[in-house]
């Protein structure tokens, strides 16, 4: 058995700052976590030997290992990530934007990532269509270990700390259900000595538990939220998400109507669009008329397939038609492009793969 030690990247500065003393040399530790992304007490120069001798017997820099790693033709680089406890958890590393170029071959814009972490191994909301789901909830993440998939995904893509990065809480597991270390890595990403990640590209995606929708809002972080709403009705969204009983649709649409949302923003409403399922034209009727008077976006998914699933992926014809229909109506709408379809990257894919 190993000797699981908590990691430096749990810590904000403030914390960091109560554990080393004096508070400058916490703040240049700070830089070599999250500038330099070091691995090792080793390779923190300016620091004494006495204080990184005191700090390795208790902690460890980063928790992660990555142990599998699948790079996709369109960019997209799915991670397989060891915890200190052997557990495994995915991150994905999504290229949004290609770089852009002038005329002479300079760069004019550098390219865009999104980083889709997970906050748990595992997941208790069981959802019919979801491979996660499938191997039933281990345990939450920590803090750190939320927070080093970006550092180990920005090391690993030589991504400088002051690049821009967006973060999206889509990857294993349901965000809400580890709320508190959830809420406490978004406050890490922000620091101004750290990452410097404003909350305003940060986006927690949830499968609507609508009383942990409130805390979120409560607790004022200024992050997005992203519901993944899938159907109209009550009975079809309880197949497909089975704590919808306990918060059915109305709950949601209250709980978000109610959600801090900077005004020139929207909510994203995520729509898995699964064939003869909920991929006709009167489900997109009922969407428009539950989503009226609320600054909505939607984002429709394809169901990504895997074996032993019993829903299919719905005709590219009835998802633009289903697309064509929400803009005719006045919401803003788009398609999901399959990325890294070529590695299975909806979520839980790869960590199921490698049990195969
Ligand atoms: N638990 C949170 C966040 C993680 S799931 C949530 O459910 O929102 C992230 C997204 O992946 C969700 O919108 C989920 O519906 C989607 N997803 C899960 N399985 C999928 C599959 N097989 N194909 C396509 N999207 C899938
Ligand atoms: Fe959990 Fe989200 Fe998968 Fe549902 S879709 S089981 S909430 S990870």
């Amino acid at each position: 058995m190993t000797n699981i030690k908590p990691s430096l990247l749990d810590f904000t500065l403030k914390e960091l700052q109560e554990v080393v003393k004096p508070a400058f040399r916490a703040k240049q530790i700070y830089g070599w976590l999250y500038h330099q992304y070091v691995q090792d007490f080793d390779d923190m120069k300016n620091i004494p030997k006495t204080i990184k001798e005191e700090l390795a017997q208790k902690y460890i820099v980063n928790p992660l290992k990555i142990v599998n790693k699948e790079v996709s033709t369109d960019g997209t680089i799915k991670y397989l990530l060891q915890m200190q406890d052997s557990k495994t958890m995915e991150a994905v590393w999504l290229k949004m934007k290609d770089t852009q170029f002038d005329e002479n071959g300079e760069v004019v814009q550098e390219a865009k990532y999104t980083i889709c972490v997970s906050t748990q191994v595992g997941c208790k909301v069981g959802c019919s269509f979801c491979l996660t789901a499938k191997g039933g909830f281990t345990r939450n993440l920590t803090v750190g270990e939320i927070v080093a998939q970006v550092v180990t995904l920005k090391r690993d893509n030589e991504h400088k700390h002051n690049r821009m990065i967006n973060i999206v809480y889509m990857g294993m597991g349901e965000p809400l259900d580890n709320l508190d270390n959830l809420a406490k890595a978004i406050e890490i990403f922000k620091e101004d000595d750290g990452l410097c990640i404003s909350a305003k590209r940060q986006t927690v995606s949830t499968s609507g538990l609508s009383n942990k929708i409130d805390q979120l809002g409560a607790m004022d972080l200024g992050v997005h939220i992203a519901i993944s709403l899938h159907a109209v009705d009550d009975e079809l969204r309880t197949e497909l998400i089975p704590m919808n009983k306990a918060h059915n649709i109305n709950s949601i649409i209250e709980a978000v109507k109610r959600f801090p949302i900077d005004t020139r923003k929207r909510v994203m409403f995520e729509y898995l669009v699964i064939k003869d399922k909920n991929d006709d034209l009167g489900s997109a009727k009922k969407l428009v008329k539950l989503l009226h008077g609320i600054k909505a976006k939607v984002n429709l998914i394809y169901f990504n397939p895997y074996p032993g699933t019993n829903y299919d992926r719905p005709s590219k014809e009835d998802m633009v038609s289903f697309a064509d229909y929400l803009i005719k109506h006045g919401l803003l709408c788009t398609i999901r492009d399959s990325k890294g379809i070529d590695i299975s990257a909806a979520c839980g894919q790869l960590k199921e793969q490698s049990k195969l």
